[in-house]
């Protein structure tokens, strides 16, 4: 059984012509999938879909077997990771890890060991107590995936999250990413308009272009394309 499947998702703003047009796409167990793409292709409307922001037009989004159309995304265990990282910014690192489990009411005892325990893995153990406006932009990415990674989800979306680091900064995250995706073994479905992130992320790449699949292939399959 896949760990998202999505059959036949139309998405329409208005009326206008659709911005997700008839999207078929199973992403299996443990998979990172990569949604590449010119702006504008409907990346981020599809993550969207899946994590539950944004109400589909037709088709049938199935998650661990159920199917979540109406489900609004605090009931579809998944955890995104956002460009601008979205941090409380009066929260302490701590605290902005915490958050997740704060929101599930887990017991004080278990969200200092869960929290500890992402910060040790993300090397966030010296700034817990630092307010994300102290932190660098690869120190606030990696309180971003920590707070993703301190529950367990059911799969990681990653919605462009490297577009804010310069270029030093985003290999050393991409290798960050995809040691942690190997680690967790975790189904990830990742946003970028980035080819190198495409070619070098994922076990699968989905080309979209304007709403449509036009393409879904390993990076080697890609690659070895004339
Ligand atoms: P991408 O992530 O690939 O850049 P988007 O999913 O953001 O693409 O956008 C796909 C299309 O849907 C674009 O034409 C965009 O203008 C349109 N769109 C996105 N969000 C909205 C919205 N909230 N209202 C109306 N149109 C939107
Ligand atoms: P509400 O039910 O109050 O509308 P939501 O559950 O839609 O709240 O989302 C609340 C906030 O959490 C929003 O700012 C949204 O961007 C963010 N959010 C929603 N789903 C997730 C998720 N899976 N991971 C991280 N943040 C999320």
């Amino acid at each position: 059984m896949a760990a998202i499947e999505m059959s036949h998702i139309v998405k329409r703003y208005g009326d206008g012509f659709p911005a997700v047009n008839d999207v078929s796409l199973d992403i299996a167990d443990g998979e990172f999938m990569i949604l590449v793409g010119p702006s504008g292709c409907g990346k981020s409307t599809l993550l969207r879909m899946i994590v539950g922001l944004e109400d589909i037009t037709s088709g049938d989004m199935v998650i661990g077997g159920k199917r979540v159309n109406d489900k609004a995304p605090r009931e579809r265990n998944l955890s995104m990771v956002f460009q601008n990282y979205a941090l409380y910014p009066h929260l302490t690192v701590y605290e902005n890890i915490a958050f997740p489990l704060r929101l599930a009411k887990a017991p004080d005892a278990e969200v200092k060991a869960k929290v500890e325990q992402s910060a040790s893995i993300l090397e966030l153990h010296e700034h817990l107590q630092r307010k994300p406006a102290n932190l660098s932009g690869g120190q606030r990415q990696r309180v971003a995936m920590g707070r993703a990674i301190v529950r367990e989800a059911d799969a990681f979306l990653f919605d462009e999250p490297l577009s804010n680091l310069d270029a030093k900064l985003r290999g050393q995250m991409r290798a960050e990413i995809a040691r942690l995706q190997r680690r967790l073994g975790i189904t990830t479905v990742y946003v970028t308009h980035d080819q190198t992130e495409a070619m070098t992320l994922g076990d699968r790449v989905c080309v979209l272009k304007k709403g449509v699949i036009q393409q879904v292939a390993s990076p080697r399959e890609l690659y070895e394309q004339p």
